[in-house]
């Protein structure tokens, strides 16, 4: 495996909510670990949009096992996790580092292989997915003026990979 090939996200969505259960399933997928920021609502969050909760719960009743990972510390969003339906979620993970990952699927008692991770962020999400080699699908920021200004230079930096990825590792 190339460097390269750590930040090649598996599928690239134009967001969480173009999912494809179907697809998913056809591929072995059985559980799904989702960013927060960025990626299921703008940056920093503190309540799910409104149609949310109710995406999620489709998706658990079509069998699909769901979690949340953030590298945010969590500080002034206690009442999230409620609000996500009391699924596990974990701040502070340190994404792309490997220990968040692992402690979800331990939780969710599935294989690396059978786990999605949807996020909005390549040097964190994607990559943290596949070194431990879960499928990993990548979606465009939600809001990008909602995140906070240090993330500019590593967004275009993700451009550029993006670009690179693109036109050698089609
Ligand atoms: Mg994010």
């Amino acid at each position: 495996m190339s460097w390269f090939d750590h930040w090649q996200p598996d599928q690239q969505l134009d967001s969480a909510a173009q999912l494809q259960p179907e697809a998913l399933r056809a591929r072995g997928i059985r559980g799904i670990i989702f960013d927060l920021d960025s990626t299921l609502a703008p940056w920093g969050f503190t309540r799910p949009p409104p149609g949310l909760p109710g995406f999620l719960d489709r998706l658990e009743h079509q069998g699909f096992s769901l979690a949340f990972l953030s590298n945010h510390s969590g500080w002034g969003r206690e009442g999230l996790r409620e609000s996500l339906g009391g699924r596990p979620l974990i701040f502070g993970a340190r994404k792309p580092r490997p220990t968040g990952f692992l402690r979800l699927l331990e939780l969710m008692g599935l294989p690396a292989r059978q786990v999605a991770v949807v996020g909005d962020q390549l040097f964190t999400d994607i990559w943290g997915a596949k070194r431990l080699g879960l499928w990993a699908i990548l979606v465009p920021s939600l809001a990008l003026a909602a995140e906070p200004w240090p993330m500019r230079p590593r967004r275009l930096l993700e451009r550029v990979v993006l670009r690179l990825l693109d036109r050698f590792c089609p």
